[in-house]
Order: structure tokens, then sequence, then C-alpha cells
């Protein structure tokens, strides 16, 4: 939430004094104060949000902001409001941004082998929040932060302005623009990364030589792919540094966990997404299963996913079954028998099966998002509105529960809660404009209803207040 107007100071012109503003209590903030970066980075969030395509899957959502929240518990990291976006795509890439943003591409779970790797990665990058390596103003690194901060802020003058592609490639060029300055600049700060994140890995629990582990993969990646992975460029795996992690792993001599079956199957659920088609990624599923005995968890559940969407809902059925009757109150095993009911257009057994599940996990997000969507589809519109309505409350800067809310909204009939929602939708994705739109409809809509009318009044003074803040910049 954007509350204040604001002004960055000196941001726009790196050059000279204009740069000793004043300290708000530590050397870190002289550039930039801590709710100022914390904004910036948020606005940012929306853009993006809105430039590249996004995974809305709520299971991988999900774990994602669990494990990188558990990993948040045992670091620096003393601001611990996190935001998260996953992006739809399958190279490997993981950043952090300012305003405790981070983001994962799909790619993460293909590269990653395990859960301990998946969490090396994060680690690191949440030792580059913990550091604030963005914003920190001490002296010798004053000429690397500031280049990001001022593309960012490019990136975002520009996705307003010009929406759409305009932005999109403004966004591009901003990263490429930011990529050649860390390349030039921050070795140090991603030493730092390693050293702080591999610490926190162990204190988390993890076996610390998944991050050794991790960097010999990327080396590996970097050898082969003549296009190497975004995460490279601006990380580049040195033999040093391999070394430097592998050293640091051993003298730890730590025994945490390394993997569990819950990653394994997610990295399923993304492996189906990005090959081919059912059929091929049931073909691989098969074989690794045959390959085990029959004894391969995530095997199996990929195979039976990959059945279902192929439209083969018997035997998705009889394949999940086994790992149904092992963990029969494992949460991702029931989703998947939820979703190969759904497909198989059994809607009553899938939300009877969502509602015992709830009394287990009372306030998961995918049980509760997976509940509004079955009741839609029943046709249950005012319970299903319901059921999203809770949600929107809990994950108020989530744009797919919006757009899940606007949708149940509008086939209720309630055209005032439709335009809401596509405001909050547009917010969340950068497109002010349409926001504003969608709440002038609504006062609309409102007619005579002094307490609505009043809310959105109050909601449309605080999207003028975001439109200064950029125009601002
Ligand atoms: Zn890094």
């Amino acid at each position: 939430m954007l509350a204040v107007s604001m002004t960055l100071p000196g941001i726009a012109l790196p050059a000279g004094d204009e740069f000793n503003l004043p300290s708000l209590g530590d050397t870190s903030s002289s550039i930039m104060s801590r709710q100022q970066e914390y904004q910036l980075g948020r606005t940012w969030l929306t853009m993006l949000r809105g430039a590249v395509p996004t995974l809305d899957d709520p299971q991988l959502k999900s774990f994602v902001e669990d494990l990188t929240r558990g990993l948040a518990e045992t670091s620096q990291l003393s601001d611990r409001r996190l935001a998260f976006v996953l992006i739809d795509s399958p190279q490997l890439n993981a950043f952090a941004a300012p305003g405790g943003v981070v983001g994962v591409n799909g790619g993460l779970f293909l590269h990653a082998r395990s859960e301990a790797e998946f969490a090396s990665v994060l680690a690191h990058e949440l030792a580059h929040l913990s550091q604030r390596h963005f914003a920190r103003g001490l002296e010798q690194q004053q000429r690397m932060q500031v280049p990001f901060m001022t593309a960012m802020l490019a990136s975002i003058v520009l996705a307003a302005a010009g929406g759409g592609d305009a932005g999109f490639a403004a966004l591009a060029t901003t990263q490429a623009a930011a990529i050649q300055e860390q390349r030039r600049f921050s070795r140090q700060n991603e030493q730092e990364a390693d050293r702080i994140g591999i610490l926190n890995l162990e204190k988390a629990g993890y076996d610390p030589r998944a991050m050794p582990d991790m960097f010999e993969r990327l080396a590996q990646l970097s050898r082969y792919d003549t296009t190497p992975p975004e995460f490279l460029l601006t990380h580049p795996v040195s033999q040093s540094r391999m070394a430097d992690t592998r050293n640091r792993a051993e003298q730890m001599a730590g025994s945490g966990r390394t993997d569990s079956l819950n990653f394994q199957m997610m990295r399923a659920r993304v492996q189906l997404k990005y090959e081919q088609s059912p059929g091929l990624s049931a073909k691989r599923f098969r074989a690794l299963l045959d390959d085990n005995g029959g004894e391969h968890a995530a095997a199996r559940y990929g195979l039976a996913l990959a059945l279902s969407r192929g439209g083969e809902h018997g035997e998705a059925t009889s394949t999940l079954a086994p790992l149904l009757e092992a963990t029969p109150d494992d949460l991702t095993v029931n989703l998947a028998q939820i979703e190969i009911d759904t497909n198989a257009g059994r809607l009553a057994q899938a939300l009877e099966r969502n509602r015992r599940l709830q009394q287990r996990y009372p306030d998961n997000f995918p049980l509760a998002f997976s509940e509004a969507d079955l009741l839609m589809k029943q046709q249950q519109y005012a319970e299903a509105e319901r059921a999203i309505n809770r949600l929107a409350n809990q994950r108020e800067s989530d744009p797919d529960v919006w757009y899940l809310a606007a949708e149940i909204r509008g086939l209720a009939g309630n055209i005032l809660g439709v335009h809401l929602a596509r405001a909050e939708y547009f917010k969340q994705t950068g497109d002010l404009q349409q926001a504003g739109q969608q709440l002038d409809l609504a006062l609309q809509r409102a007619g005579g209803n002094f307490v609505v009318s009043s809310r959105i009044k109050e909601q449309q003074n605080e999207l003028q207040r975001q439109r200064e803040l950029i125009e601002s910049l």
C-alpha cells in the first residue's frame, strides 16, 4: 500500500553530492529510506506482474512462499514482509528486489534436484535482501547501487506510460542494464550473499552441501549452454566460488535435510507444465516409475496428473490410488485426487474431499482456492463468492485471487463486486488507468449507498496518490 506521496531526491540524478541525504538511523539509509525502498519495490512488483507472464498455480505459489518464509525466520532479515512472484519461464532464474520482493522462475524447479538445492538459491537471494545490497549507501558501494535503482525507477515510469509491449520492452532493457552493472560491480555482494546464505541454509535445517552442489550444477549448465540463463549472467560461477562454498559446507559438517517428497511432487508439476504434451510426460513418468519397480512416489504422482490431463480418468485414479492409500492425509496427494475428480466431472466428490481436508488444514491457500473454483463450477455462486471473499481478505495483493473473484462475482450477478475486484486486479498488475476506470464504474453502481461510495472514493484517492508517486519519479 502506498500511503503517502513521496519524492526520491537524488536518485534520478546519480552525481556527486546529491547523495548526501540525511541519514535515517544507520549508514545504510543515506541514499534511500527503508520506507521509500519498500514502496518502490512493491510498486515495481505490480509493474513486473503486468509485464511478464506469471504462474498462477496455488500449490507452487504456496510452496515457494512457505519455504522462503521458513528461511527468512532464521535469516538476518529484519523486515520480514515478503512479497512473491512466480515467473512463467522454464529458464533458471531467481531474484530478490527491494521491498522484500522475491521472484522465482518455474525453471528453478526444473534445475534444482532437491529441496535443499532449491532452498540454497533462495537463501542466497534472501541474503541480498538482508544485507540491503540494493540500497546500501556505503561509500565504496555507491556506484554499483545507483544504476540498479535508477533502472528500476525508469522501468516503473516507462511501464506506467506505455503499458503492454512497451512496458515489457522497458523492463527487459532495465534488466539488461542492471545485469551489466551487476557483472561489473557486484562480486563482493555475491560473495557476501553466498557466505550469509549458506549459514542461513544450515540454520534453517538444510544440508549446507546443497549450495556447492547447486553451483556445480550451474557451472555445468554454463558449460553446455550457448545461451546461459539469466541467473548465470548475474551469478557467474567461478572455480573459486565453488571451492569457497564447498569448503564452508564441509567445515559445517551439518547433517540437515536434503530433500522432501513434497518438493519432488512440485517439481513434477512444473515438468508437466513445460513438457510438450501430457502424453509425452506420461511416457517419461511411466518409464521412471518402471525403472524403480513402481516405487517412485513423485513419478507416480506426475504420471497420475499427466494421465488425468490427457483425459485418461480411470487410469489416473488407479495410478494415484497406492499413494492415497499410503498417505491418506497428505495434502498434495489429495489435491491431485481432487484435480483428477474435477477433470473427470466428479465435482461433488472433489468438493467433499476438499472440505474434509480443510478441517485438517484450515486456512490453506490451495485448498481454499480450489473450494471457490469447485463451487463456481457447480454453479453455487453465492457460496463460491463467500469462499473467494474470505480468500481475498487473506491475500489482498494476489492478482490471481482477484481475477477469480471477478469471475465468480460476475456469475453471481454482483456487478458492483465485479468492478471492485477488477480494480484490485489491475492495481496489483500495475495498470492504474484501468483500475481507475473500474472504480469509476463501481462508484456509479454504488448509487446512493453512502458507506460503499465513501469507501470507493477512498480507494480512488489512494490510486491518485500512487499515480502521483509514479509521476514524481
Ligand atoms: Zn546473487
